[in-house]
């Protein structure tokens, strides 16, 4: 048996996802142990978790309810099958998510993963409009800049192009993007959603012209846009977006992976900017990040077109082995039960205003060309460095990482994304710590 447990592994064999591989070897930056709102660097350094992990910490970390269900968890009952058997954990998980998404949305699908739960929605857009006898309806919109996982469904619709390039000759065929919303010209340091952009979302009916409406199935978009650097939806957008597919009978699909469990101080961006859409993919805060687990929440009549309208026998020819896992069951009904009886997400929403003070505190300071932030998330963008785009912004999160924050640099924008237990006196030391980095590297 190999030991796993011995202090320095070789770091050789691990190919590591989205990562400067060989930069990374050379000079490792190890987690090895985490809690609150804290991690541990292999070194003994405390790191302040300015991003909750990736996006995915919202109760803080190695929360004792979460843990502790785990645990019983795996002792009772390691797994089930999930094809033509089940367990009482998905039934339970499903109807607790029901109760807290947004009006009929109340029918769920449970995957392992962002990049799973969107590749689900879009089979399921598909599988509706076979079942209502719409089968022409196969074509998906997506967003530039937009990040919807790592699948050939998400690379698809996404819009971001280094995620897509060397994968091109075989990206899903019947794909159109809407332009992105973000234009320093006119919503550069916006607090909030930016008052410029909502007739972006008309590019929809210029797509419906050039294709013909009745070949659309569906428009997949993050809320606010979070791995591509923190994009706010301008006033008025998705509203608009939302009547629009609505006129022309397109399903609208948010993907709340980042945004879903608190992030803008309701349950899901859906509801903390009055938006409904058809169907939500959602993962990460799910379970605390705590156990991979995804889901698709699907609003009654899409799910009773599909399961009602079918023959006896499998409605949906769609699953994962690991769907609905016990493990991921029982961390997703203690994470939840974490976020009611703290209120964290009510403690998200009544936090925001002062998050977006301390944030907006960092204009001004070398290279900052933009501050950006909603709920409890956040960015920052810096000019990029002449001939070395993302080299600034990478340098920032190591100069943070080394003097105690963890903070996410994708090219030259910095993305903020704490745990939603963080106190105010957090909030200041995050960004006292990235004020120091800027000034330190200007
Ligand atoms: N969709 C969105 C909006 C995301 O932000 C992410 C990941 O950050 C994904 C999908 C993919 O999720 P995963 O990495 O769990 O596959």
């Amino acid at each position: 048996m190999p030991d796993t447990t011995r202090s320095a592994p070789s770091l050789e064999a691990h190919w590591m996802p989205f990562t400067a591989n060989r930069a990374f070897k050379r000079a490792p930056r190890l987690l090895v142990s985490a809690s609150g709102m804290h991690y541990t660097a292999a070194d003994g350094r405390r790191i302040l978790d300015g991003t909750a992990g990736l996006w995915c910490v919202n109760a803080g970390h190695a929360r004792e309810p979460i843990v502790r269900a785990i645990a019983e968890s795996a002792a009772r009952l390691d797994y089930a099958p999930g094809f033509q058997m089940g367990h009482p954990g998905s039934f339970a998980l499903a109807e607790r998510l029901a109760a807290l998404l947004p009006g009929d949305l109340d029918r769920v699908f449970f995957t392992n993963s962002g990049s799973e739960s969107v590749d689900t929605a879009l089979k399921i857009a598909l599988a509706y409009f076979q079942a209502r006898g719409e089968p022409r309806r196969a074509r998906f919109v997506g967003r530039q800049r937009g990040y919807h996982g790592v699948g050939f469904g998400g690379i698809s619709v996404g819009g971001l192009e280094s995620n897509r390039k060397a994968y091109a000759a075989q990206l899903l065929p019947l794909i159109d993007h809407l332009p992105h919303t973000h234009d320093l010209a006119h919503n550069a340091f916006s607090r909030g959603q930016p008052g410029w952009g909502a007739e972006l979302a008309d590019a929809l009916d210029a797509i419906v012209a050039q294709r013909g409406a009745e070949t659309i199935a569906a428009v997949i978009v993050e809320p606010v846009a979070g791995s591509t650097g923190v994009l706010v939806p301008p006033r008025g957008y998705l509203e608009r977006l939302r009547a629009l597919c609505d006129r022309h009978g397109i399903l609208l699909i948010f993907d709340e992976v980042i945004t879903g469990f608190g992030r803008l101080g309701a349950p899901f961006a859906a509801q903390a900017l009055g938006v409904l859409p058809d169907m939500i993919s959602c993962a990460k805060g799910i379970t605390n990040g705590a156990v991979p687990m995804g889901a698709v929440a699907v609003r009654r009549g899409i799910h009773d077109a599909i399961v009602n309208g079918a023959p006896a026998g499998i409605e949906l020819f769609h699953g994962y082995t690991y769907s609905g896992h016990p493990l991921a069951t029982a961390a997703g009904l203690a994470t939840l039960e974490l976020y009611r009886t703290e209120g964290l997400f009510e403690r998200a929403r009544t936090l925001a205003p002062v998050w977006e003070e301390a944030v907006h505190a960092l204009r001004g300071l070398p290279h900052v060309i933009d501050v950006r932030n909603l709920g409890l998330m956040a960015a920052l963008e810096l000019e990029p460095r002449p001939g070395a785009p993302g080299a600034r912004g990478f340098d920032l999160f190591l100069d943070c990482f080394q003097h105690g924050a963890l903070v996410r640099a994708t090219g030259d924008v910095i993305a903020f994304s704490p745990p939603l237990i963080i106190e105010p006196g957090q909030i200041d030391e995050l960004f006292g710590l990235v004020a120091e980095a800027l000034r330190r590297l200007a």
